[in-house]
């Protein structure tokens, strides 16, 4: 009997975990599962803007995927997407094609440009591990060239774009690893600039505004110029033109980090799925509206919370959490049931670090956290998930045992 193929496109938290699940639960004498990746590692997005601003190395982010995957179980193949096509039921590879009775799309995010002129070409964003090492050997070379250069201001001016979640997490990492940086290459630290630049009236849009006022504050102390309301008009090689109350300014810089908002991996809206955004709107059971044989997990999905009326932000929590459901409901479909799971975020919280031993959150519905309790808590999450990833031996491996550092 030929055993149907099932198809993982994306080893993120989404499309690792989905593989994780599947290989407790289904045999191989019940499915061929093969997932495709473009690097043999995992890594865990939510560490990359610390190896950007270089505060931790990039092997404690990445996990090999030998490590977690047992391939008895599931083929893994190393290749790069580069199209599906739902009709005919294929994936094109760089190097191949692949045929799927069952599809499991987790292929991630991409940045949003918003068509800002020169972004794309002049800023970096935090993508992955290439991206987070470019960004940290930049910034590094640039404080390394400022005593060569006669004017070098604009090489220790760092552009923060998107006061969002992720920009704050950056710039925290960023003013904590200047102080090193200006010791190593004798720059002055009154000197370095460190500017995070955010469109919206408010840093950390949605959270609870004491947290924001904490944030802000430590922030402030450790250098860092906020400029709210401000937009990016455009960036080129010199630096940024930004406007506020329709006064443009040009600011300097050779460090331009962009960290304002992502959509889903264009792939999945090239290949001619229904997409919102850049997102596929997926159905309760995390399907695509068009299609009974694929999966959506991750950041290429977008789910609607009812309370609030607008999507859930994408997070490494939901990721996690959809893989659950895929991997049940991919069950039961070989089981030949169509009794299938519908997907319920729950939320356990969302904390924001600020380095390695500050941080704010909100967890357990309205808990807030600020310092070094919030810290202790975003690094429990974090070991959890690696425990939920890979067990004990990857927890003591990669773990933030240093709860309290
Ligand atoms: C700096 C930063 C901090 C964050 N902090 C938090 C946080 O604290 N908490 C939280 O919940 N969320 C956080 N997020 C958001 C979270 O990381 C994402 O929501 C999450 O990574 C989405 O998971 P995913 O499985 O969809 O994809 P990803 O984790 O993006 O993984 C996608 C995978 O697909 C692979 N891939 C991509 N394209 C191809 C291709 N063409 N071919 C083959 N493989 C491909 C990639 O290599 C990658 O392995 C943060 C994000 C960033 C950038």
């Amino acid at each position: 009997m030929n055993r149907p193929n099932i198809v993982i496109l994306g080893a993120g938290y989404g499309g690792i975990m989905t593989a994780v699940n599947l290989q407790k639960k289904i045999s191989p004498e019940e499915a061929n599962i093969t997932l495709v990746n473009k690097h043999d590692y995992h890594y865990q997005t939510t560490w990359l803007h610390e190896n950007a601003a270089g505060t931790l190395h990039h092997d404690r982010t990445r996990i090999s995927i030998k490590d977690v995957i047992d391939f008895n179980k599931i083929k893994f193949i190393q290749d790069t997407v580069e199209s599906i096509d739902p009709e005919k039921k294929v994936v094109k590879l760089e190097d191949g094609e692949l045929q799927y009775d069952y599809l499991v799309i987790g292929l991630g995010f991409e940045s949003a440009t918003f068509g800002i002129e020169g972004l794309k070409e002049h800023a970096f964003s935090i993508q992955n591990i290439n991206s987070a090492r470019l960004i940290r050997d930049h910034i590094e070379y640039n404080f390394a060239q400022y005593n060569i250069e006669e004017d070098g201001q604009d090489l220790i001016t760092i552009i923060v774009g998107g006061a969002g979640f992720t920009g704050i997490e950056f710039v925290a990492e960023v003013a904590n690893r200047v102080p090193e940086l200006c010791q190593e290459y004798d720059v002055p630290r009154e000197k370095v600039r460190i500017i995070n630049v955010e469109a919206g009236p408010t840093a950390l849009a949605g959270f609870d505004p004491e947290l924001v006022e904490y944030a802000m504050n430590r922030l402030e102390e450790k250098g860092v110029e906020f400029k709210l309301g401000t937009m990016i008009k455009k960036v080129n090689e010199e630096g940024i033109v930004v406007e506020k109350d329709e006064e443009q300014e040009e600011i300097k810089s050779k460090n331009v980090i962009w960290a304002a908002g992502v959509t889903g991996n264009s792939i999945v809206q090239e290949s001619g799925f229904e997409t919102n955004r850049g997102r596929v709107p997926v159905r309760g059971d995390l399907r695509t509206p068009d299609y009974d044989d694929v999966f959506v997990v991750g950041d290429c999905a977008v789910i609607m919370n009812p309370e609030t009326e607008r999507p859930y932000p994408p997070t490494a929590q939901i990721a996690i959490q959809m893989a659950d459901t895929v991997a049940h409901n991919l069950k039961q479909m070989l089981s030949g049931s169509d009794e299938l799971e519908g997907f319920e975020p729950n939320i356990q919280g969302t904390v924001a670090s600020l380095g390695h031993t500050d941080a704010i959150g909100v967890v357990f519905d309205d808990k807030k956290l600020f310092g070094r309790s919030a810290s202790v808590m975003k690094k429990a999450i974090d070991n959890r998930y690696l425990m939920k990833l890979g067990g004990l031996g990857l927890l003591l491996k990669k773990g933030k045992l240093d709860m309290y550092h």
